[in-house]
């Protein structure tokens, strides 16, 4: 085996110290001088301060939105708005260097990942959204549909820039302007975003970018926006509907996962590994989709699990800057407890715990990536999203099981299927009570390609032509 020295990246981004709310194009301070810091998670150092907006800051940029979407981007032509998404991709792409390495620091994910998935992704959305901003009327939602007017957006810290792109690019290709909050710990990178309209000279008030916790979140699902499109916890998303319930405002739900990725026995295996490993340690397994249970026929488990500890044992963990990386910081010291905490509940209640002997940084949050064995469906550790990088392995003996204990879960974002034969593909899929299916492969995922989920893991979808309809009015 080979043994890799460290390949650090070496772009450094010019990170502020302190940075302001983005409102009606310009950074300001909030009304009532609160901020907070954002800490490198594989440091714990503070990169910078922030801006923490309050209602009245809320109450602000949704008034000065609403000027933008009525007076400007509303009656704008769709072939102008596209100017502007294409000059955003554009820009993307050009500091994608810069991007990727922000991200890195701030939320503590791997720069392969950044550089190689998040940015590029991220760029995607807004060339696709741009291609779609003049084609509205041919998008079979009406000859003529309407903005719904001012959006109100709220993410979560897993992928910040890409999910603020699956949120912005089509709001703003349809003819709305956003007022988005970014997750508390990871705001960086909307940041730059906002620095990146303005080099766009997109007009003041299309975008607003209002760095907060939960109770910036919360005022902004109460303030007088149009709709509400949230990703992240169900319990999140839970409150925010019933708080909606009876106004006017639209909403769309991104919640959680607890995705089943099945192997049958006549799957070829390494591949199946590959994919396993991709399905739950990509992004430290802060993936709503990731593929957090794995189901495997009886038949093929022990050759299975016997490949995928080989597999796991040569995973790096560590500095998220070195190009060598595979599994990064865990974002946060809450995450951090909360995943220790659920592994220890899966010990407790008598699951077999495997973890590589690997090495892990002094400072900063980490976890080694785990798997558990003889998982039971009663366990908390089957049911309830981790969220990090720990595997739940139960076995099946007839493609019926896999089925019923793949649906057996109140989530329905994701899951996966491996086999040699397209009709068991078939099979599974019309069978698998999940927004998206994938067959040989694991966590794909496209702009053109509608993204959602159903049951507890939220409605609506986002990119692809159905994507559009979550933000017209048809
Ligand atoms: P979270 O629900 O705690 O926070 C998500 C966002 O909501 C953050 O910006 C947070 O500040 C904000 N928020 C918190 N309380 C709020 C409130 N009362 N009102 C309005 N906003 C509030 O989730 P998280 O821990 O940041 O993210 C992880 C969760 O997100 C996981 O459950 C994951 O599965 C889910 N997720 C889903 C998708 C998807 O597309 N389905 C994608 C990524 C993440």
């Amino acid at each position: 085996m080979f043994e890799y020295a460290p390949a650090p990246e070496s772009v450094r981004p010019q990170i502020k110290e302190h940075y302001g709310l983005f409102v009606d194009g310009k950074f300001t301070d909030a009304a009532d001088g609160a901020d907070f810091k954002s800490v490198n998670p594989s440091t714990e150092e503070v990169l910078f301060t922030v801006a923490e907006a309050g209602a009245a800051d809320v109450q602000n940029s949704v008034a000065a939105a609403r000027r933008a979407q009525e007076a400007v981007w509303g009656p704008m032509s769709g072939a102008e708005r596209g100017k502007y998404l294409f000059r955003i991709a554009r820009l993307l792409q050009e500091k994608a260097r810069e991007f990727a390495v922000a991200e890195s620091l701030d939320n503590g994910k791997p720069i392969k990942e950044t550089r190689d998935f998040d940015v590029p992704t991220a760029a995607q959305h807004f060339f696709y959204h741009a291609g779609w901003a003049d084609k509205l009327a041919y998008a079979g939602l009406g000859s003529d549909p309407r903005p719904l007017g001012v959006i109100g957006q709220v993410i979560p810290w897993n992928f910040p820039l890409l999910m603020l792109a699956w949120k912005i690019a089509p709001a703003l290709a349809c003819g709305n302007t956003v007022v988005l909050k970014p997750a508390e710990t990871t705001p960086l990178t909307a940041l730059m975003f906002a620095e990146l309209c303005q080099e766009a000279d997109l007009p003041p008030g299309v975008v607003n970018i209002l760095p907060g916790a939960g109770g910036t979140g919360a005022a902004l699902v109460d303030s007088a926006v149009d709709k509400i499109a949230f990703t992240g916890s169900t319990a999140v998303g839970r409150a925010i509907a019933k708080s909606i319930a009876g106004s006017k405002k639209r909403l769309t739900l991104e919640l959680g996962g607890k995705a089943a990725n099945i192997v049958f026995d006549d799957a070829a295996v390494d591949q199946a590994v590959e994919g396993i490993v991709n399905g739950i340690f990509f992004n430290q397994g802060h993936v709503c989709c990731a593929g957090s249970r794995l189901l495997v026929q009886e038949s093929v488990a022990d050759e299975v699990l016997a490949r995928l500890k080989d597999r796991v044992t040569t995973l790096r963990v560590g500095d998220p800057l070195d190009k060598n990386t595979d599994i990064g910081a865990i974002n946060s010291a809450e995450q951090l407890e909360r995943i220790a905490a659920l592994t220890d509940a899966g010990s407790g209640e008598g699951a077999e715990v495997w973890q590589p002997d690997c090495d892990l940084p002094d400072r900063g949050f980490w976890f080694r990536p785990t798997v558990f064995t003889g998982v039971q469906q009663s366990m908390r550790i089957a049911k309830e999203e981790i969220f990090g990088p720990v595997l739940s392995v139960l076995t099946f003996r007839t493609p019926d099981e896999a089925i019923a204990k793949a649906n057996n879960t109140p989530y329905g974002l994701s899951a996966g299927v491996w086999t040699e034969k397209g009709s068991k593909i078939l099979w599974a899929a019309e069978r698998l009570r999940a927004g998206v299916v994938w067959a040989n492969t694991f966590n794909q995922f496209d702009a053109a390609s509608p993204f959602g989920g159903l049951k507890e893991s939220g409605y609506g979808r986002e990119g692809g032509r159905q994507g559009l309809e979550a933000y017209l009015d048809v």
